[in-house]
Formats: structure tokens, C-alpha cells, sequence
């Protein structure tokens, strides 16, 4: 007797090879072109991150809900914001402030050596560090922590990436911040609009508004 899997076991219908692939072409034409970034989203599978109701949308370049009020971040600015903190070179060590559900952590964990993120939501962590696992991804540690104040345990970083808005820079961020290193940032209430700030030394910096962007706000404390 024949033994019926689901579709997202067998990898038929919306997650299979060729929905990915199609989600890579769009990444392509929308102007993702850093071809490490490009081949780390092809490498993880973005609907093992949500909900199975939801998996069959997961390679649609939307944000959709993880629960608590947040959002898994549409695949074109997880590509986006990657390609700026990368910027053509390997990097070192990342701190992510808002893990979510772990998506881009999971893909910054092919791009550093060693990623670290923190996140205020607890079961938001939980959950997140258990798709990591599934993964593999053994160069991540997550922590549940308010990143406005960063992780000055584990500073300097060469590249900070916040996934919420800003309503401002936080100072500490710029405080971990190595010399040479980068920050990428949604800054902004009503319109958001990503930052690139670069430490070009000790007490030099240079702030870049690059383009408008949608995310859920940079909130205090934890919960
Ligand atoms: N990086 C995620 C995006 C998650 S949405 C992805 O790849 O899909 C943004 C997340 O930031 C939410 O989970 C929210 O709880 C978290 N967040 C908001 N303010 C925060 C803060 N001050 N510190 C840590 N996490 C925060």
C-alpha cells in the first residue's frame, strides 16, 4: 500500500525546489546581487520558520506573522540588509537585535563566523533557537535580552544588523561598534527608513539613509 506524505515532506506544491528557486530570480531582478548572501537564502529553508498553515507562503517575498504581534522579514530585505552589512567581504562576528523566529539569523550564520542575537520576546527565542538546531546552525548563540543596549560583554562587532524600527541610534549600538565595522538600522516611526552607519574610527562616523523600508518598532525591556 502506498504511504501518503504531506506535501511539505515530499517538497511537492509551494516548497518545493522550484518555488525556492523562483524566489531566488526574484531576489535577483529586485537587486540582491551579492552572490555569497544569494547562495546562504537558498541554503535555508524559509517555511520551516513558520507556521505549516502558513508554509505554502513562505517563498512569497512577504513578511508574515510568527505569533506575539511580529513577523518573519520578507526575503527581499533579509537579502538587502545582508548584501549592505556584508558589503563584498566575510565577516567576523554579527550581533542581531531582533531574532524573531531566527530567519536571519539562520542566514547570517553562513555569512560570519559567529552570530549573536538577541531577542525580547522569550518563546520567540525558544522558538527560534529550536529551528537553529534543526538547522545546524552551530555558530549562533541567542540570547533574550532588550538590544537597545546591545552586548557589550561581546563587543566589539563588525556588523550590527537591527531587524525593528528605530525611533533613534541607540548610543550603545554605536558604542560596539568596531572600527571599520557597519550598522544597519530602520530608522523612524510613521516612515521608516533603513540606516547604514560606518565607525570609520574611534570617534568617526558616517550615517547613510539608503531607502524606505517596513518593520514592527524597536520596543524596551523584555518580555
Ligand atoms: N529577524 C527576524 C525579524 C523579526 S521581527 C526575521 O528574520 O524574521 C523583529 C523582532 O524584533 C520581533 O521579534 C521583536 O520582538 C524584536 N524586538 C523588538 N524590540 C526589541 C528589542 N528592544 N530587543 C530585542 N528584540 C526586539
Amino acid at each position: 500500500m502506498a504511504i501518503l506524505r504531506s506535501a511539505t515532506q515530499t517538497g511537492i506544491g509551494m516548497t518545493s525546489q522550484r518555488t525556492r528557486d523562483r524566489m531566488l530570480v526574484r531576489l535577483r531582478e529586485q537587486g540582491v546581487l551579492d552572490e555569497v548572501v544569494l547562495s546562504a537564502i537558498a541554503a535555508i529553508p524559509r517555511h520551516i520558520f513558520v507556521d505549516e498553515a502558513l508554509s505554502i507562503r513562505a517563498y512569497e517575498d512577504v513578511s508574515l506573522p510568527i505569533g506575539y504581534g511580529q513577523t518573519i522579514s520578507q526575503p527581499y530585505i533579509v537579502g538587502r540588509m545582508s548584501e549592505i552589512l556584508r558589503n563584498g567581504s566575510n565577516l567576523k562576528k554579527v550581533l542581531e537585535i531582533g531574532t524573531g523566529c531566527g530567519y536571519q539569523t539562520a542566514v547570517l550564520s553562513k555569512l560570519a563566523k559567529e552570530v549573536y542575537s538577541v531577542e525580547r520576546i522569550r518563546p520567540l527565542v525558544m522558538k527560534a533557537r529550536e529551528h537553529l538546531r534543526d538547522l545546524k546552525c552551530t555558530n549562533v548563540k541567542l540570547g533574550h535580552a532588550d538590544g537597545n543596549m546591545g552586548l557589550a560583554e561581546l563587543a566589539p562587532f563588525d556588523g550590527i544588523i537591527v531587524t525593528a524600527a528605530a525611533s533613534h541610534i541607540p548610543q550603545d549600538l554605536l558604542d560596539q561598534l568596531a572600527v571599520g565595522g557597519r550598522l544597519v538600522i530602520p530608522v523612524g516611526t510613521e516612515e521608516q527608513i533603513l540606516h547604514l552607519v560606518e565607525r570609520l574610527s574611534e570617534d568617526d562616523y558616517r550615517t547613510s539613509k539608503l531607502e524606505a523600508v517596513k518593520f514592527v518598532p524597536l520596543l524596551g525591556g523584555t518580555q
